[in-house]
C-alpha cells in the first residue's frame, strides 16, 4: 500500500492552464490589463447570473472593496458569522468598521437566521432612522453571509431581513462557486459577492479574487477603487484613496481555464462527499456535515463531527493519528469572537461555533483524490474509532 502524503487539498492543473499561460508569455501581456482579465471577469459573472465582474488580487480584498462601496463606515457594524476564516471580519476591520458575531446552524454550520433574526429584533433598535444594536450603541448597516465548506446559507430568509431592516447584503462565496441554493447559484444575491481563488478554492488563479453585482454604478465603483482610484490616466489624477487590488492577466488566465473545469471539479467533490458518506455511515459518534434540503453543496472540504461522546476535541486526536498515518486533515476555524483582533466585538448567542470547533475535521477533499486514498483514509477513520472503544 502506498504510503504518500493524502494532502487535505490541493489544485488541480490539467485543462487549458498551460495554453493560456503561454498566450500570455507569448504576447507579454503578463500584467494587470489583458483579454484573460475581462474573459475572467465575464465568466465568472455568466457563471452565477450576474451582470459585472471586477476581477481583484484577492478574496478578501473583493471584500474590503465591496464593503466600502456598499457603504460601510468607520464606526458601522456589519453581521459576520462567528465561524468562518478571518477574512471577512479582517475586511470589516480595514474600513473602521465592526463585525458583530452571529452564532452558526448546529446542522449546517451556516449563519443561523433564527439568530439573526432576533439579535435584529431584541438587541438592535431604531434611532433617528438608523438601526442601533443597543449594546454598542453602533449602527448596524450589513449583513456578511459566508457560505462555509461549499454549502449555502439559507439566503432568503437573509435577503428578506435586509429588506425588513434595511440593510446592505454582501454575499462571500469564497469556499461556496459551484454551489447552488434553491437551484440558484451563490453569488447571485444581495448587492454585492465575492470570490475568492486562492489555491486552496474549489477553483484558483493562483490566488485572484472578485466582485460580482448587477449594479453598473457599484461595478464602475468597485474598478475605481481597484485600480487606484485613477481618474485621468494620463495626468495622473486620483479622486480618493484608492487601492492597487487588480488582478493580472496571467493570474487571470489560469482562473479562466479552471473556471471551464467548474462542474466537473464540483461533480467530483460530491462524488468524493457520497464516498465518504457511505464508508463512515457505521461509525457511532461520527457525523458529517450533512446538506440542506434547499442546498446543492460543492463539498469544497468534506467534514465530520465527533460527538463529545468520543471525548473532548477528539477531533483533535484524530487529525494527529491521521497525521501519523500520512493523512492531511484540517479543523475548522478558531471562532472569531475567541481571536484576539475580535474579543472586544459584540456577539449574539454564539453557542454553536465553540461547539462545532471543538468537535470538526475536514478530510482530504483534492478533486483528484483516488478511491484507493480515499479507502485509505475511511480505514484509517475507522481503526481510530476501533481502538478508542477498546
Ligand atoms: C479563502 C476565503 C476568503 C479570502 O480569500 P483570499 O483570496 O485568501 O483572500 C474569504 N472568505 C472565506 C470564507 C474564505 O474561505
Amino acid at each position: 500500500m502506498s504510503r504518500d502524503l493524502i494532502p487535505l487539498s490541493v489544485p488541480v492543473i490539467r485543462g487549458n492552464e498551460w495554453r493560456y499561460v503561454k498566450q500570455c508569455l507569448d504576447t507579454a501581456w503578463v500584467s494587470s490589463v489583458g483579454s484573460f482579465v475581462d474573459r475572467f471577469e465575464r465568466a465568472v459573472a455568466d457563471r452565477v447570473g450576474r451582470a459585472f465582474g471586477v476581477a481583484t488580487v484577492n478574496g478578501t480584498s473583493a471584500l474590503h472593496v465591496a464593503l466600502q462601496v456598499a457603504g460601510i463606515a468607520p464606526g458601522d457594524e456589519v453581521v459576520v458569522p462567528a465561524l468562518t476564516f478571518v477574512s471577512p471580519a479582517n475586511a470589516v476591520r480595514y474600513l473602521g468598521a465592526f463585525p458583530v458575531f452571529v452564532d452558526v446552524t448546529d446542522d449546517h454550520l451556516q449563519l443561523d437566521v433564527a439568530k439573526l433574526e432576533r439579535f435584529l429584533r431584541l438587541q438592535c433598535q431604531h434611532r433617528s432612522g438608523k438601526l442601533v444594536n443597543r449594546a454598542t450603541d453602533r449602527p448596524v448597516r450589513a449583513l456578511l453571509p459566508v457560505h462555509v465548506l461549499g454549502h449555502p446559507v439559507d439566503m432568503d430568509p437573509v435577503l428578506r431581513l435586509a429588506r425588513q431592516y434595511d440593510l446592505v447584503v454582501v454575499e462571500d462565496v469564497a469556499e461556496g462557486l459551484g454551489a447552488r441554493y434553491r437551484g440558484r447559484p451563490l453569488g447571485g444575491h444581495g448587492l454585492l459577492a465575492c470570490f475568492s481563488f486562492n489555491g486552496n478554492k474549489i477553483v484558483t488563479a493562483g490566488g485572484g479574487g472578485m466582485i460580482v453585482t448587477d449594479d453598473g454604478a457599484v461595478a464602475q465603483r468597485c474598478r475605481y477603487l481597484t485600480t487606484q482610484a485613477k481618474e485621468d490616466p494620463v495626468e495622473y489624477v486620483h479622486g480618493e484613496v484608492g487601492y492597487n487590488y487588480r488582478l493580472t492577466n496571467v493570474q487571470a488566465a489560469l482562473g479562466v481555464a479552471q473556471l471551464e473545469m467548474l462542474d466537473e471539479y464540483a461533480t467530483a467533490k460530491r462524488r468524493i462527499a457520497s464516498r465518504y458518506r457511505q464508508g463512515l455511515a457505521q461509525v457511532e459518534h461520527l457525523t458529517e456535515v450533512a446538506e440542506a434540503e434547499w442546498a446543492e453543496a460543492t463539498f469544497w472540504l468534506y467534514t465530520v463531527r465527533l460527538a463529545p461522546a468520543v471525548g473532548r476535541r477528539a477531533s483533535r486526536d484524530l487529525l494527529r493519528f491521521l497525521a501519523s498515518e500520512g493523512i492531511e486533515s484540517r479543523p475548522l476555524w478558531c471562532p472569531l469572537h475567541r481571536l484576539a483582533p475580535f474579543r472586544d466585538c459584540f456577539s449574539f448567542e454564539v453557542e454553536v461555533a465553540d461547539k462545532a470547533a471543538d468537535e470538526a475535521l475536514s478530510l482530504p477533499s483534492s478533486v483528484d483524490l483516488t478511491e484507493a486514498q480515499q479507502d485509505r483514509v475511511i480505514d484509517a477513520v475507522r481503526r481510530f474509532f476501533a481502538e478508542r472503544e477498546r
